[in-house]
């Protein structure tokens, strides 16, 4: 479904080289004795599907078990129909080894739609924490309840993981996370922990940076307890890349060996089924939830044109006045590929809610100052172009109940999406709502509220406290809870309502609850 043959294929590979490839199975080890658990980074499933879902989890050798962690490996994995593991449902194993950094990634299949799942990993004498999961409901099902959380930006320098923790232990269907899942650098302020290791830019430090965040015991707690849909934004490379261009103009043949490392890394450590070629990797999906919903994921950084107008020194977002090639309409943030993807899906939808998890807020957040408007090079409003294009397809495919979901900015945003943002005139043909972030830091109240007068569509903008937001579809409406504390995160930090918004069915557009 909306992959193509060849990525099949592609995965296909991938998993038999992981299952089958009889050469990699003789010479490996299927009874390792570790003298510590190998499985530190917790277990992880994705990508639920009606009959499948994404099973994941990486062995990290002690240095004691060095030798071990130098041979391929066997790792059995079991899925249960209960939470006490006495009814299994299938078993199957997998060959990993230090090429993949241990990492395993099983498509388990044949599942029944819209059951609860339990699951875990074995090697030798280690076993694996217990993973819960849930598949999708079958595609034609009548639906009346679906949850989730939205979460995004989770610097772990700026404060703990406690948002995971309250996700972790709520009943959901899945948690969709857009972008910023680690951080490549340092900010010094509000530090409440540190990375203790320089920016990556190999494999090996990309695959360090990524083990560190999963080191985490709240975000390992989110993980076991729901699948997860991911895409990314910046930061799983470097700060404001936008395809083939680093902020220091890196040469870009040299910078897409970085970002196929960053790739890499980040494959290794999700429960995703397409491993990237090189530089490239195929993130966006698609995904349903019976009658009731369907959600696609974009990749609002593979494609997308460089920063207009940009700074000849650096180049990453910056708020700019006059810039004429702001709308330059061959400008894409999605690539021409994708933009016909989500218009065809758009158009082409029988299901009610229609969900589009993407990296950054779409709504206009521009200043009016006294020299002009200001817009922010970086998020959709340096690519007015390509957002009209997107509202203006939803719109005359008559794509109803269309919302969109956003990360990157470090708020809280309700806001009503228009085809011309901010004019009275042009209706409104979605809404928005983006998650704030779980721990990374955010504007201020009073910036807030002015970019707010600035921009009456925006109807709650606050960056000043951390968290996520708490989603609950039924056929007549969607409703959003944004949950939050004080910034930065403390570890014992416990979360209370921002604010809450519904989205009636067949009326776009932002409700007070
Ligand atoms: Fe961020
Ligand atoms: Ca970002």
């Amino acid at each position: 479904m909306n992959i193509t043959r060849r990525e099949l294929h592609r995965a296909a590979i991938w998993l038999a080289l992981g299952s089958m490839a009889a050469p990699l199975r003789a010479r490996a080890q299927s009874a390792p004795r570790w003298s510590a658990n190998p499985f530190g980074l917790g277990v992880a499933s994705g990508q639920p599907r009606p009959d499948s879902v994404v099973l994941w989890t990486r062995l990290v050798p002690s240095q004691a078990d060095d030798a071990i962690g130098d041979s391929a490996l066997v790792v059995k994995h079991e899925i249960f129909a209960d939470a006490e593991l006495r009814r299994p449902v299938a078993r199957g194993e997998t060959v990993t080894d230090a090429s993949r950094a241990h990492s395993v990634h099983v498509i388990a299949q044949g599942l029944q739609p819209q059951r609860d799942y339990w699951y875990r990993f074995t090697c030798g004498n280690a076993v694996s924490k217990v993973g819960h999961t849930r598949t999708a409901p079958a595609e034609g099902a009548d639906v009346r309840r679906m949850r989730f959380a939205l979460g995004s930006c989770q610097h772990y320098e700026q404060g703990y993981y406690a948002a995971h923790r309250e996700i972790g232990g709520r009943d959901l269907d899945f948690v969709l996370f857009v972008g910023d899942y680690i951080y490549e650098g340092s900010n010094p302020s509000n530090a409440v922990r540190q990375h203790g290791t320089k920016t990556p830019h190999t494999l090996d430090q990309y695959r360090d940076r990524h083990a560190l965040y999963k080191s985490d015991a709240d975000l390992q707690a989110a993980h076991a307890a729901h699948p997860w849909i991911l895409t990314w934004d910046d930061h799983e490379v470097v700060n404001d890349y936008a395809d083939d261009r680093d902020p220091a103009y890196t040469e870009p043949e040299r910078f897409l060996r970085r970002r196929a490392a960053a790739y890499q890394a980040y494959f290794e450590h999700m429960p995703l089924a397409l491993p990237p070629q090189g530089a490239a990797m195929r993130i966006h999906d698609r995904f349903a939830w019976g009658r009731l919903a369907e959600l696609w994921t974009l990749d609002c950084r593979q494609f997308r044109s460089h920063h207009a107008c940009p700074d000849p020194e650096r180049d990453h977002g910056r708020t700019l006045v006059e810039c004429a090639e702001l709308d330059d309409a061959k400008r894409t943030m999605l690539g021409a590929d994708q933009e016909r993807w989500i218009k065809q899906g758009l158009a082409g939808s029988t299901r009610q809610w229609k969900l589009v998890g993407q990296s950054t807020q779409m709504s206009a957040t521009g200043f009016d100052a006294p020299e002009g408007r200001k817009v922010w090079t970086d998020g959709w409003d340096g690519y007015p172009e390509a957002r009209r294009r997107f509202l203006q397809g939803a719109e005359s495919a008559g794509a109803r109940d269309l919302v969109v979901l956003g990360g990157d900015v470090h708020r809280h945003v309700a806001a009503d999406l228009r085809v011309r943002p901010n004019d009275r005139a042009s209706p409104i043909v979605a809404t928005e709502f983006v998650g704030g972030s779980i721990t990374s830091r955010g504007a201020s109240r009073a910036s807030m509220d002015r970019m707010r007068r600035d921009n009456p569509d925006v109807k709650h903008a606050r960056g000043d406290e951390r968290g996520y937001a708490l989603f609950e579809l039924t056929p007549g409406r969607m409703q959003c809870e944004f949950r939050t504390t004080e910034h930065p995160v403390q570890e014992r930090a416990t979360f209370a309502t921002q604010a809450s918004y519904v989205v009636e069915a067949g009326r776009p557009g932002v409700q007070a609850a």
